[in-house]
């Protein structure tokens, strides 16, 4: 199904919706393509003509509305998230909780979207700068996260007054569905929000290629981010990318170890290592490296594998075959340069089925001339490296083409800060494997992208300044 100018339309091309953890069909939807790309954006550039001029107070009512008929559907919401991307029940609700935390937040900065005035370099003159909204806004979203990433596009675009076409992953496209739905129920205006489900490139190239598009935001990976900055660039796009990451994790030898090791739990395997600020490096002090990773290996031993429905299942499968041969080769790769598996390392088999299960896994005595090293691993699997110096960890974990997020464990307050000011990454948790809140910009720096999520930082990404200068004569 998709939706196009404020009406559900189906298609004679049909996709099969998977469900991860058991290879069972779920659903069978309608898809679409490029024209009615452009009949969505189309209907968007029409709405915008009155959308853009509704009042903040209007459009924080919308969105309210939205939040409202959401809070009554968490569970509902859960069991899809889990169902389609096979993340446990629980983070799938806590997902469904954070999809509604940006429309709320967003309904009340609706209202809160200010100008300014310059003072003026000559008597005569009165100089302002107001804020408008960028036009008609394409997004594109992954599947690791296939409702938050969407609420938190949506809901800045249109508390800014944009008006928007989506697509979501094929891999994950029922939560985008439902959460259309709710839109619907809504009331939003015809052609204000636009849901195209079907193949990327066809979709993506109708969004890039337009000029009525005046705004591209997307997450996934580097290598597609790249291709449509490259794609926009002919239109002179605005573009805000959230892309791959390679997150270290420092464990100094002052730190308190249960601690550091709890946080890598959290930041390595929840979603199945499947998050851009995952950790993908763990670097311990060569003091306490034994300690830490012996403790590290006995808590990954005793997570649960599973179907996300099951109670009690702490990592669910991996989304498909790709990722899980990633897997693989990264261990086995890992392997042969002389890392010692010393938790997982292989294929789960699951209930004797073929679900895209991968045991959490600890590597020992990682280098870097480990693939595992450089390329990103999206998947449950933590390489531990050792360092002796500040400065040589410094440079180590700045030795990467991304820039996402970055993770230190010190209690000598002196070296956070330092730690703080050196690391070259947009997000950096210091003792905290979960820098991530809804206030905070959200985003990366180097191949990690640009532009930030968020916040009062997520709303200016979809604004435009305009520069207004009057004589009066
Ligand atoms: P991906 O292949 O880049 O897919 C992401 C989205 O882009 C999906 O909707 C996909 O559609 C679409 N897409 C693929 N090819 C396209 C094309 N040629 N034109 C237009 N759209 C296209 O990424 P992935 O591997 O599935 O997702 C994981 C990546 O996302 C990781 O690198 C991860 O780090 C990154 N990520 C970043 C953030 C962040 O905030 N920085 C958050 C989450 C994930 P289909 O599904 O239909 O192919």
């Amino acid at each position: 199904m998709y939706y196009i100018n404020g009406e559900w339309h189906e298609s004679d091309q049909k996709e099969q919706i998977t469900n991860p953890a058991t290879l069972e069909v779920i659903d069978t939807i309608s898809v679409c393509g490029g024209e009615e790309t452009k009949a969505a954006i189309a209907s968007a550039k029409e709405a915008f003509k009155t959308w853009k001029k509704t009042t903040g107070n209007e459009r924080s009512a919308y969105l309210f509305k939205t939040v409202k008929l959401m809070k009554e559907r968490v569970d509902e919401l859960a069991q899809i998230i889990t169902l389609e991307n096979g993340k446990p029940l629980p983070d799938a609700k806590r997902e469904v909780l954070s999809a509604i935390s940006y429309l709320d937040w967003y309904a009340e900065e609706a209202k809160r979207i200010y100008g300014e005035v310059l003072p003026a370099s000559h008597q005569d003159k009165s100089l302002m700068v107001i804020k408008q909204p960028v036009g008609v806004c394409g997004a594109i979203t992954p599947w690791n996260f296939p409702l938050s990433m969407i609420t938190r596009k949506i809901a800045p675009a249109l508390a800014a007054g944009c008006t928007i076409v989506l697509k979501p992953a094929l891999q994950t496209p029922l939560s985008a569905i439902k959460v259309f739905e709710c839109f619907h129920e809504a009331g939003l205006p015809k052609g204000v929000v636009n849901l195209v489900v079907g193949p990327a490139e066809e979709i993506g190239k109708a969004l890039t290629s337009s000029p009525d598009v005046r705004k591209l935001t997307f997450t996934g990976s580097t290598f597609i981010g790249k291709k449509l900055v490259r794609d926009s660039a002919d239109t002179m796009k605005k573009v805000s990318m959230e892309l791959g990451g390679h997150a270290p994790y420092i464990v100094f030898d002052d730190a308190d170890i249960d601690l550091a090791v709890e946080g890598v739990m959290l930041s390595k395997f929840k979603n199945s290592g499947q998050t851009c600020i995952s950790t993908n490096r763990v670097y311990a002090h060569e003091s306490i490296a034994k300690e830490f990773a012996e403790k590290l290996a006995k808590r990954t031993a005793e997570l649960k594998i599973g179907d996300g429905l099951e109670e009690g299942t702490d990592v669910g499968p991996l989304i498909n075959e790709k990722a899980l041969e990633t897997m693989k080769n990264q261990v086995a790769d890992a392997v042969k340069n002389n890392a010692e598996v010393v938790a997982g390392g292989k294929v789960f088999n699951y209930d004797n089925g073929d679900g895209y299960f991968f045991e959490p896994t600890v590597l020992l005595n990682a280098t870097d001339d480990m693939v595992i090293a450089t390329e990103e691993t999206f998947g449950p699997i933590a390489p531990v490296f050792t360092f002796e110096s500040e400065e040589e960890i410094i440079e180590k974990a700045n030795n990467t083409l991304y820039g996402l997020a970055a993770y230190c464990y010190t209690k000598d307050l002196g070296r956070g800060l330092r730690m703080m000011k050196e690391l070259e990454f947009g997000i950096i948790g210091i003792n905290d494997p979960a820098p991530i809140v809804i206030q905070a910009p959200f985003g990366g720096i180097k191949e990690s992208g640009m532009g930030k999520e968020g916040g009062k930082f997520g709303l200016e990404e979809y604004l435009e300044e305009k520069f207004v200068s009057i004589y009066e004569n």
